[in-house]
């Protein structure tokens, strides 16, 4: 269909001219022309804003999750808690999937810090004082992109024929298909999708903010 993924390559910079854009630089392969772009790349949209010339209203910030050793099954659904802020499942191969909320400031360290590990770990055995003794077999870090209404930018921006799809902050993955299918359509048409409209950036100007704070699983 004419399409052509290129993998493991950055876009160095947004190649702006007369306020349209005209293309983007990656590393390996210098610029490479377009009518359109849309950009859709989480925790680094406002690094891509920046090389495009605007800000966009969203805070980086790390995200972590532990996975423990496995044990024998004990726990057959997901349990969050809003009152100690953590969420717990067991997966088929029977080690713990653990998380809780951002780490509270901004950065792209892809690691997350030591007190969030202690206090979501604090949280689960509030909750099952049994996992005291299992131990975590690794952690990790993700950089999310938060609003300050909770809810994401798909939307044109100032730069003509550049678009985001970006905000998703900690509930990125359950919106994928929907946010890709209407972001794609608003794309080819020139104009957002109904579906993405309420979305866009301007609502941070006329105010018609979409606060989903209450609808987040956890209180972030
Ligand atoms: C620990 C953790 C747990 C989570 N748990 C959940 C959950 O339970 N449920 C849920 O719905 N969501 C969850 N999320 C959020 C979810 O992962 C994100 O909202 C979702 O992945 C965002 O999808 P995306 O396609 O917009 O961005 P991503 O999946 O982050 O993809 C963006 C891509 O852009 C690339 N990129 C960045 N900069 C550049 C550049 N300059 N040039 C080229 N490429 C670039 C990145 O390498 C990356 O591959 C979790 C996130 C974390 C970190």
């Amino acid at each position: 269909m004419g399409v052509d993924l290129i993998q493991q390559t950055e876009v160095t910079d947004l190649v702006v001219e007369d306020g349209g854009i005209v293309g983007v630089e990656t590393q390996q392969y210098g610029v490479i022309k377009a009518d359109k772009v849309g950009c859709v790349v989480a925790g680094n949209s406002g690094v891509l804003a920046g090389m495009a010339g605007f800000r966009l209203p969203l805070e980086s910030h790390p995200l972590q999750a532990l996975v423990s050793e496995t044990i024998a099954p004990i726990l057959d659904t997901v349990v969050m808690s809003n009152a100690v802020h953590g969420y717990v499942s067991q997966s088929d191969k029977g080690d713990l999937v653990i998380g809780a909320g951002i780490d509270g400031y901004n950065g792209y360290g892809q690691r997350g810090s030591y007190p969030t590990i202690e206090h979501t770990l604090q949280a689960i055995v509030e909750l099952f004082p049994i996992f005291s003794r299992v131990r975590m077999n690794r952690q990790w870090g993700g950089i999310v992109d938060t609003c300050p209404d909770a809810c994401p930018i798909l939307s044109k921006t100032p730069v003509e024929n550049l678009y985001f799809n970006c905000g998703w902050g900690t509930g990125g993955f359950k919106a994928t298909p929907g946010s890709g299918n209407v972001f794609a359509h608003s794309l080819a048409k020139g104009e957002m999708h109904p579906l993405a409209a309420p979305f866009s950036i301007d609502r941070f100007h006329t105010g018609a903010l979409v606060d989903e704070h209450g609808a987040a699983g956890v209180a972030h």
